[in-house]
């Protein structure tokens, strides 16, 4: 039974994310290093916002920070309970949650690598895809919180397996979407519709989630939303190119892509979309893909 839930981080994600907790737990603590974001939390969602000794007293503590760095961080400055479940909902590295799997287990707590897709409406409508790796024991008793903010939820094996998943997931993202910038750049330059195109190839064999979402909803209309950052993405090809190279692999187009975003990140505007990424095209090309 779980008596008490906690959520560490409330940034893009983890706000939407721990909104749905009070819904299922009476006792549901948060924390924020902006302190003040945890106390709007509370009083937006009847959440507790609490200091973050007392938030890591919880039986099951999800983490969602940008990267395993600062969940590594954190979890050295404090006193864990025996027993507790520490799920990290962060995009991380797969050797780091092995790591943390092996120096919680003296302490008897499990740790589940536990990383989310779906954006930031998935997190609002709690229809997020969770693909978690770590023990069967520990997944089967987080699962009832998990299941606040998940829809399709998969314990996918070993410690680090959910964040492979998860890399190797953004990463073919990141592949369509350099991809429909070369295609829609040059479409345009042949003067097509571009709207017209996109109804074509989402009926068609070409079609992919940046096709259906990215493109009409971010691309197009210029909006760029920032709802996940370039340099997040950055961070997810670079996770899954050392998953490629640690396995000795030949993979070409992943190599290429990690360092198109890379380069993309390295010329965005701060702060930017990641679906800023084909303005990077669009300089090359001096087209506007609108
Ligand atoms: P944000 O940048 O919006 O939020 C980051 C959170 O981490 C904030 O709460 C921030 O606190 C906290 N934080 C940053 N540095 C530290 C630190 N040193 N110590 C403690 N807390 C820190 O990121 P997102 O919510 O967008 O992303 C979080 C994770 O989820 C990432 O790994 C990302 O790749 C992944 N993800 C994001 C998606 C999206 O659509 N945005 C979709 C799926 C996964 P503070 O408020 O104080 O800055």
């Amino acid at each position: 039974m779980i008596q008490s839930v906690a959520f560490i981080g409330l940034g893009a994600m983890g706000y939407r994310m721990a909104a749905h907790l009070p819904k299922h737990f009476d006792t549901v603590y948060v924390w924020n290093r902006n302190f003040a974001k945890a106390e709007q939390h509370a009083a937006e969602y009847g959440t507790q916002a609490v200091e973050l000794a007392q938030a890591v007293q919880a039986d099951i503590i999800f983490s969602c920070l940008p990267t395993s760095t600062e969940v590594e961080n954190l979890i050295a400055q404090v006193q864990l309970k025996a027993g507790s479940v520490w799920v990290d909902c962060t995009s991380g590295v797969p050797e780091s949650a092995k790591k943390l799997v092996q120096q919680l287990e003296a302490q008897q707590i499990d740790f589940l690598d536990a990383p989310v897709s779906g954006q930031t409406i998935g997190a609002e409508n709690a229809t997020l895809t969770v693909m978690i790796g770590g023990k069967a024991t520990a997944f089967e008793k987080a699962l009832p919180a998990i299941q606040a903010f998940g829809k399709v939820i998969q314990h996918v094996g070993e410690p680090g397996a959910g964040f492979a998943v998860k890399a190797v997931n953004n990463m073919l993202m990141a592949v369509s979407l350099c991809a429909a910038a070369e295609g829609f750049t040059t479409l345009k330059a042949h003067g097509v519709n571009l709207n017209q195109a996109l109804q074509c190839i989402n009926a068609s064999s070409g079609k992919s989630a940046v096709t259906e979402m990215i493109l009409p909803q971010r691309v197009l209309n210029r909006a760029f939303p920032k709802t996940f950052a370039l340099p997040l993405l950055a961070k997810d090809t670079g996770i899954a190119l050392d998953l490629v190279r640690e396995a000795a692999l030949p993979a070409p187009v992943l190599a290429l892509t990690q360092s198109l975003i890379q380069a993309a990140n390295l010329t965005a505007e701060k702060d930017s979309d990641f679906s800023t990424a084909v303005k990077m095209y669009e300089l090359w090309s001096n087209i506007t893909l609108e």
